[in-house]
């Protein structure tokens, strides 16, 4: 038996005084020694905590106590241990990083159909369904579900700017979303809806809710699913295994995240050890020869050590003027 649980939830609804809200709220996490991090907004409530079974039970009892939330789906991992180190509840504008603008609307009053795992795996098995991935492109890379649509974007929110520029390949078809809990489909395949799809739908529950179900078991899923906490990523399917994530200079099968060193990139990428050492944690060579690439600071290397590195890899550090 495991000692802790992973709590994932969310729930739109409007949020009176939501800075009273996220002071009330963190005194009770704390009073729970919960860990984790929690969003709260106007516009609703998302958040990760991990704590004891008898904990997670009590915040959970609380949560539903509150009229807001009596029907809060919380999707539950067992763990071993904390997957956050410290406890944070803060205010943001969105509890998704969407960024709409003009352009934002309520969940509650316009969203995609909500499919049933089952019903999802369906869509998944339909041709003239398109499967569409609502997540960041390092998510999409760790694992997915098989024949999914990887936008191509680096991040979530430049989503619906990637959708109008390729309109023409999905209109007429039938779409659905999928993301890791759920809560970025709610607003994504409403903005969706809003931009003309007719026929929409999103995995209820997410990646997470479909790998728990009975009935499906995570099939179809390939590789890990991404999550935002110490855990890094967590098994899916629960009929097979595969790696598909691959090293980012050598394509080899590899499930190891790093950021880029160059810390005005940051990007996040899957590499070995290995290679992380031969192209100095730089995802790019600019990244690579940047002045502050933190791998160079934290190996203390010469320029000298820096030029050798480069030089097995067939690069070159700029000429200083
Ligand atoms: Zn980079």
């Amino acid at each position: 038996m495991s000692d802790y649980r992973v709590l994932l939830y969310y729930k739109y609804v409007t949020i009176e005084n939501p800075e009273q809200f996220r002071v009330d709220h963190l005194n009770l996490c704390r009073e729970l020694n919960l860990k984790g991090r929690i969003l709260v907004s106007d516009e609703g409530l998302n958040g990760t905590v991990s704590g004891s079974v008898s904990d997670t039970d009590k915040y959970m009892t609380a949560l539903r106590s509150d009229d807001r939330f009596s029907d809060i789906m919380f999707k539950i991992d067992e763990a071993d241990a904390h997957a956050f180190k410290k406890m944070y509840v803060r205010y943001r504008p969105e509890i998704v990083s969407l960024k709409l603008g003009e352009e934002d609307l309520n969940p509650n009053e316009l969203t995609g159909k909500h499919l049933k795992p089952e019903e999802f795996r369906a869509a998944l098995e339909d041709e003239n369904t398109i499967v569409l991935d609502a997540r960041n492109d390092y998510e999409y890379d760790l694992g997915h579900f098989r024949g999914a649509v990887r936008p191509d974007i680096r991040s979530f929110r430049e989503l619906p700017q990637w959708i109008k520029e390729n309109k023409e390949k999905f209109m007429d078809k039938k779409v659905v979303t999928y993301c890791t809990g759920g809560v970025r489909c709610e607003k994504f395949s409403g903005w969706l809806l809003k931009e003309g799809f007719k026929d929409v739908g999103q995995l209820h529950g997410g990646i997470h809710n479909y790998g728990t179900d009975p009935k499906t078991q995570g099939e179809l899923w390939d590789g890990k699913m991404y999550v935002f906490d110490e855990r890094i990523s967590v098994d899916i399917n629960r009929k097979e295994k595969t790696i598909i994530a691959r090293d980012w200079y050598d394509g080899t099968p590899c499930e190891r995240y790093v950021n880029c060193g160059n810390p005005f990139c940051n990007r996040q990428y899957i590499t070995s050890e290995k290679n992380e050492h031969k192209y100095l944690r730089g995802c790019s060579h600019e990244c690579r020869i940047s002045p502050e690439n933190r791998y160079v600071k934290e190996h203390h290397l010469s320029r000298e050590d820096v030029a050798a590195r480069l030089k097995a890899i067939g690069e070159k550090l700029p000429e200083t003027v």
